[in-house]
């Protein structure tokens, strides 16, 4: 995309970006008397850590210079210019938040730096006190289309933390869709974690992330893209918003992460701490589409519970987060289930001679096309002669050796 924007460096000094400065903390920060709105809709919430604050308090004390800042002039969807009441240009900050946030907090004593607050430098040292104030950022200031500031704040996503995927689109898709699924999303202590499962457990503790850098958004955006089968999967997310970015609402997307934790209290009625992060919207889709019909996920939930419980007490399964997966689709690769180890199948490689016995006695109906009378131990594989599912126990009685070829083409595993 051709970047059409015009682009000014200019210089502001501290106690202009502090001028009018308020912090209504998730609800939106403001400075530059009043006129730059430091966190706009398309930017991440504050993340920096006390250290990194501290940093830039430093840089700036020293008078060593901050790396640039983006501001892009204000425009509404019509493209005119938003303004002030007394006729001055607005601003939104592009990139830098957090570097000015911290600027502005310390100047507003919240941060202490050498065990000093600002106003104690003013007490004690008024002259570099009005150094700090006078210390000027180099700020570009952006000025297009909605397309041309979104496009280019894209490729001036560079330094500090880097921005998640989900931040980008959100950047892209402004509008009161995504106001409103973030306020349901993307807030400490949102409904979307909030939200109780069973009793004690709330979706916070079946969801990975953190709600403020978009990871739930993220996430139900591409079950439920998932859901409605959009495609390709890469875009999915991108897909979902661009086609609700101009609804009035974002309750689609909030019944159904609601009908995603309510199937999952009504199937699981105990919490493990293994459940956290696992793909429940995908396993929700699929039992929705009558794809997990043969397995027990189909149960109740005690039954399902008494199989979970039967699962961790067998000493073969070597994974309780695979246990989850195996309820849904019943594959045993989930389990981890045991192997057997060095010392037991060098024994029985030496016990049958070196020999695969299918390659011998061509059992099964499989011919190994090169199939040899004598393997080294490397060429063959520990099998379980009664596999786990008929209750085989990894144990040197249930242990033989065959060729590899064999290992993987026996009919039960
Ligand atoms: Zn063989």
């Amino acid at each position: 995309m051709a970047l059409t924007m015009s682009i000014k460096l200019t210089q502001i000094k501290l106690r202009e970006l502090f001028d009018g400065y308020e912090n209504s903390d998730e609800d939106g920060v403001i400075g530059y008397h009043g006129r730059l709105d430091i966190r706009p809709k398309y930017q991440r919430e504050f993340i920096y850590g006390e250290k990194e604050q501290i940093a830039v308090i430093d840089t700036i004390k020293q008078g060593f210079p901050l790396n640039t800042m983006y501001w892009a002039v204000a425009r509404n969807d019509k493209g005119e210019k938003i303004l002030d009441a007394e006729g001055n240009e607005t601003y939104e900050l592009m990139d830098g938040q957090q570097r000015t946030i911290s600027i502005c907090e310390f100047l507003a004593n919240h941060i202490v730096v050498n065990f000093q607050k600002f106003f104690n430098i003013q007490r004690s040292t008024p002259d570099i006190a009005e150094k700090i104030l006078d210390y000027e950022l180099q700020v570009y200031i952006c000025d297009g289309s909605v397309s041309d500031k979104l496009a280019w704040f894209k490729t001036i996503n560079i330094a500090g933390k880097p921005l998640t995927e989900q931040e980008l689109l959100n950047a892209q898709y402004v509008g009161e869709w995504l106001t409103k699924a973030k306020e349901f999303f993307s807030k400490t202590n949102c409904n979307a974690a909030e939200l109780m499962v069973i009793r004690g457990k709330k979706a916070s503790d079946y969801m990975t992330g953190s709600p403020i850098r978009q990871d739930y958004l993220s996430t139900v955006l591409q079950w439920i893209a998932d859901n409605q089968g959009l495609t390709p999967r890469s875009e999915q997310g991108d897909t979902y918003m661009a086609n609700h970015q101009g609804d009035e609402t974002a309750s689609e997307i909030k019944n159904y992460y609601n009908s995603v934790m309510e199937w999952i209290g009504s199937k699981f009625k105990v919490y493990r701490k293994e459940m956290k992060g696992l793909p429940w919207g995908y396993w929700y889709n699929k039992y929705q589409r009558n794809e997990l019909a043969n397995s027990i996920i189909m149960k109740n939930a005690d039954e399902i519970e008494v199989e979970i419980q039967r699962l961790i007490d067998d000493d073969e399964v070597g994974s309780v987060k695979g246990i989850y997966e195996y309820i849904i689709d019943g594959q045993e690769k989930h389990l981890s289930l045991r192997t057997f180890d060095d010392k037991i199948k060098r024994k029985i490689y030496e016990k049958q001679q070196h020999r695969c016995p299918y390659c011998d006695n061509s059992i099964g109906g499989y011919t190994y096309p090169n199939g040899k009378e004598e393997y080294e131990y490397g060429e063959m594989e520990g099998d379980h002669i009664v596999p786990w599912s008929q209750g085989g126990k990894t144990e040197e009685n249930n242990c033989q050796m065959l060729c590899k070829w064999h290992n993987g083409h026996k009919s039960d595993n």
